[in-house]
């Protein structure tokens, strides 16, 4: 066992003990129903990861069902193109929905309930204002004050409320609001709205209805249509759970599901709600919804991660009943311990300087053996070319070596991996003193990277053949904001980007196989990091390679370090 498993979360959680003595009581018949109820108005994040592993691996273990649900009751922000990304996010982490449904195919029915609570004088038409409902509900030390509409007749509000659906009201108008306890404790449960008027094109019923009905309204009315038995949500629904209670316990013969929360997943140098990430693609912050900074669902695969780091990412970290912040390099870590055993390494220069070997045969190639992967016997060998003119990494040729410089530079030996050994001769520079070309010597013994002799060298360099190098364009990231919690101390979230958390090489080359890599194909660049072909790339357009991390694994290291201290 990794000491990352010894720390992670236990298989177990506080959600699955409530299922487990649920079933055990033969609770809804020992059933087992989960929902992800997304609203579509924006991209799914890396926190809906979460909620979608732990809905839908909780219907999977108890052989239950889990439903994709839209929860579209507000026309004003959703729209088609949301509803399409969510669901190729869900199936792309590897799930599949038990049946999909839409909030809006259940207005009609809702709507039959409002009438149900008018009846039982559980509702009332009210005419104040927004602003008049929020400045009379009281605070949490004030109780609010009752609307003088509050005791209208049923067949007051019936009528009303038919009316407000034939649109004979303007919008905002006249409300339905539940009739509970103005002086409640719970603030939601003081007469809380359930219908508003609001003219706008939803994205399924078109001009339908006019009436939308309010979050709290709705949820539980959704869960119960599908018979979901265990509703889980976030934290900030707990205060809302009487409320969710009080409607589903009025209403006859309607099924009862539960409510839980859990705490939601904040990352840090990330922003996660979609009102932000809205914002930074509307600035043209970002280059969309799927930038690979964004931390998006639909970002994190433009970037290169896979469904399988992802969802070991949301088993470590578990289900908490307390709000806190994952370090962003836990998720690199789980992403980087799975593309080491997964990805084929490759040679690419990302800025690259020439090398000439002046003692190699003028116009000869030979065919070297390389290894796609020491992690992963199975994957074979490749050929690789090597000639007499190859690029090697700028910075892996310094004139004036600084200690613990071990690469290459005048009077030096060493190896080009899976080449030969090299050893410096001379160099050329141009009018401003920059180097242009290094030219060196190869020792034709040392085939494969090593000698009979046992001599040794210290630095060892990647390459690319020049006669068959294949030009690329390579993007570097770095996390979008430089603060781990963005705006905690400017304020402002956007004050905290980092305005170059992008860089674009665009003379990097690679070695041949490059050339006809699919999009989302993933490799290892030597020493260089893991990189993946973009989404994007079209065959006769120059390919380009987004870096989807380092090799470097600040996480496991800070671990280390906390286990030496220990
Ligand atoms: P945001 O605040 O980011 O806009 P939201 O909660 O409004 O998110 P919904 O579309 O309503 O987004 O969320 C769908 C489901 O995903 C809900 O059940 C919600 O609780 C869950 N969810 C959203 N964000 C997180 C998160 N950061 N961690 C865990 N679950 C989340
Ligand atoms: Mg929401």
């Amino acid at each position: 066992m990794s000491d990352t498993q010894s720390s992670s979360a236990p298989a177990g959680n506080f959600i699955r003990d409530i299922i487990d003595k649920d079933r055990a009581a033969l609770k809804n018949g020992g059933r087992v129903v989960t929902r992800f109820p997304p609203e579509p108005n924006g991209y799914l994040h890396i926190g809906h990861a979460k909620s979608i592993w732990l809905n839908f691996g909780i219907a999977r273990d108890y052989q239950g069902r889990c439903n994709l649900r839209f929860d579209d009751t507000n026309p004003a922000k959703e729209e088609q193109e949301y509803i399409d990304s969510i669901e190729e996010d869900v199936r792309w982490l590897g799930y599949r929905w038990s049946g999909l449904f839409f909030a809006s195919d259940y207005f009609e029915r809702m709507y039959g309930w409002a009438e149900e609570m008018i009846r039982k004088g559980l509702a009332y038409v009210d005419d104040l204002s927004a602003e008049e409902i929020r400045e009379q509900r009281g605070t949490l030390t004030q109780p609010g004050r009752e609307s003088p509409f509050r005791g209208r007749s049923v067949e007051e509000n019936l009528d009303l409320f038919r009316r407000m659906r034939g649109g004979e009201f303007p919008d905002g108008f006249r409300t339905l609001r539940a009739r509970i306890d103005m002086a409640s404790p719970n603030l939601n449960l003081r007469d809380p709205v359930m219908y508003r008027i609001l003219r706008a094109e939803h994205p399924r019923q078109g001009n339908k209805w006019l009436l939308y009905p309010m979050y709290d309204w709705a949820h539980g009315l959704e869960d119960s249509i599908e018979g979901v038995t265990h509703s889980i949500c976030t934290l900030e629904f707990e205060d809302h759970r009487p409320l969710y209670n009080w409607f589903l316990e009025n209403l006859e013969g309607v099924h009862r599901p539960q409510q839980i929360e859990f705490a939601r997943l904040n990352l840090s140098y990330t922003v996660m709600s979609k009102r932000k990430l809205l914002k930074m693609v509307q600035e043209n912050l970002v280059e969309g919804w799927d930038d690979p900074r964004m931390p998006t669902i639909s970002g994190f695969r433009r970037r290169g991660y896979t469904p399988e780091a992802i969802r070991d990412f949301c088993d470590r970290i578990g289900v908490a009943k307390v709000n806190s912040t994952v370090d962003f390099a836990l998720l690199e870590h789980c992403l980087r311990e799975h593309l080491n055993k997964t990805s084929p390494r490759v040679m690419a220069v990302l800025r690259p300087l020439k090398l000439i070997i002046d003692n190699y045969p003028e116009g000869q190639v030979e065919w070297l053996e390389a290894e796609n992967n020491p992690e992963d016997p199975g994957a074979g060998k490749r050929s690789l070319p090597f000639s007499r003119e190859l690029y090697i990494e700028a910075d892996d040729f310094t004139l004036d070596p600084p200690k613990k410089y071990y690469r290459l530079a005048p009077g030096r030996e060493i190896r080009l991996k899976h080449g030969y050994y090299v050893t410096y001769l001379n160099h050329k520079t141009n009018a401003a003193g920059e180097v242009t070309e290094v030219h060196c010597t190869y020792d034709p013994a040392s085939r494969g990277g090593w000698t009979q002799d046992g001599r040794n060298v210290k630095g060892t360099s990647h390459w690319v053949s020049l006669p068959t190098a294949v030009p690329i364009t390579v993007r570097l990231y770095k996390h979008l904001f430089t603060a781990e919690n963005p705006g905690q101390e400017t304020g402002d979230f956007l004050d905290d980007l980092d305005p170059e958390s992008l860089t674009v090489l665009d003379q990097a080359v690679g070695e041949p196989c490059l050339a006809k890599a699919p999009p989302e194909t993933r490799f290892q660049f030597l020493r260089q990091g893991y990189f993946v072909a973009d989404r994007y790339n079209r065959e006769g357009a120059k390919p380009v390679f987004n870096r989807t991390a380092g090799l470097k694994d600040s996480w496991a290291k800070t671990k280390d370090r906390q286990g030496d201290a220990g």
